[in-house]
């Protein structure tokens, strides 16, 4: 009965913020993880490590740090590959825009919380765009961050969320 409208203190509006409540953010997480490994599937990994170590992913990460040296955030030497999705088109390297090159400080800095925590792929980005957006318009990841947005309908919920 602790839910309970009937003869409770907290009134009508407290109860309707409790059943809004979001997720909570271990079961956001492992939607992405159950997003990813169907994806992996589908593709015929059986894991993401298994992924990461494939010639394939190697293909498509050198291709992208080649092509893009410098980490999209602060302009040191790139040396990761950071996935703004999981979906299968965006694993095979069909989708470009949603892979994003960094250094290893900037990655870490989206992926993990100041408390170690592990950010979930949504979070990460949406963490990733605030920190390109807080830059000044005319530097590199404030006009990555805006072509990026612009040009693929995927990043639309981000978008929105940035009123951008
Ligand atoms: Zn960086």
């Amino acid at each position: 009965m602790k839910n309970s409208i009937v003869g409770s203190s907290e009134g009508w509006d407290n109860l309707k913020r409790k059943t809004k409540r979001k997720k909570p953010k271990h079961k956001v997480k492992a939607c992405y993880a159950i997003a990813r490994k169907n994806s992996l599937e589908w593709m015929g990994y059986s894991s993401y490590q298994g992924y990461l170590r494939s010639e394939e992913w190697r293909r498509i990460r050198s291709a992208r740090l080649e092509k893009h040296p410098d980490c999209a955030l602060c302009g040191v030497k790139a040396t990761q590959v950071h996935h703004m999705s999981y979906d299968p088109i965006t694993l095979v390297g069909g989708k470009p825009n949603r892979l994003v090159q960094l250094c290893g400080l900037c990655h870490e800095k989206i992926e993990i919380t100041p408390d170690g925590e592990k950010r979930s792929l949504y979070q990460a980005n949406i963490f990733l765009f605030q920190l390109a957006f807080s830059q000044d318009r005319w530097t590199k990841a404030y006009r990555w961050a805006t072509r990026t947005l612009l040009k693929d309908k995927w990043f639309a919920n981000i978008r929105r969320y940035l009123n951008r």
